[in-house]
């Protein structure tokens, strides 16, 4: 079983890591951003067009909110944040959001990551450290607590698929030619999700 706290050092040795601060924590939300969008656009699928969840799209989803919580080890270095506060369900839970439905999870995802956008974008770090790590230790927690279940895993297990992922892109180490040549998409290129 894969909690945070084992994920983390193993998300990290596969990240690209940039001299500064402000370019990791760029890394960090773009990455969070792009993949909140790729759960999102399954969840639109389903929610707004009404197309059936099938297998596949399930498996997507799951595969993609493991991508999304890789990025989030990698914003905790570049700001520095040791460890991510304690969130409880109370934290969250605003009327009318629902937190047992797929399209508000989406959206309070992408709002959590929009916060980690709008730190690198406005770039008062040392301000803004306790108010991303809240943001962060809420995105986890409701992948954890909220998104999982609905979907039918843990946030254990989608970070222990994350992790094997990618092994078979990167084996223990970041390369930008290991990036490129994706291997555990059998080498289909990058705009492939
Ligand atoms: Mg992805």
């Amino acid at each position: 079983m894969m909690d945070f706290q084992t994920y983390r050092p193993l998300a990290l040795r596969t990240a690209k890591m940039f001299p500064t601060l402000y370019e990791n924590l760029r890394h960090a939300a773009l990455g969070l951003i792009t993949e909140v969008g790729e759960f999102a656009t399954e969840v639109k699928r389903i929610a707004v067009y009404g197309k059936p969840q099938t297998e596949e799209m399930r498996l997507h989803m799951i595969e993609e909110l493991g991508d999304t919580q890789w990025y989030v080890p990698l914003a905790m270095f570049a700001m520095g944040i040791e460890s991510l506060p304690t969130i409880s369900i109370k934290d969250i839970s605003r009327q009318p959001v629902k937190t047992d439905n797929l399209a508000d999870l989406a959206l309070l995802l992408n709002g959590l990551s929009a916060t980690v956008s709008m730190t690198v974008a406005t770039s008062d770090f040392d301000l803004e450290r306790n108010f991303v790590a809240r943001s962060l230790g809420m995105l986890i927690f409701l992948i954890d607590e909220c998104v999982a279940p609905l979907l039918g895993t843990t946030g254990d297990q989608m970070r222990a698929e994350n992790i094997a992922k990618l092994r078979l892109r990167y084996h223990d180490k970041y390369s930008d030619q290991a990036a490129e040549a994706r291997a555990d998409k059998g080498g289909l290129d990058a705009t492939v999700s």
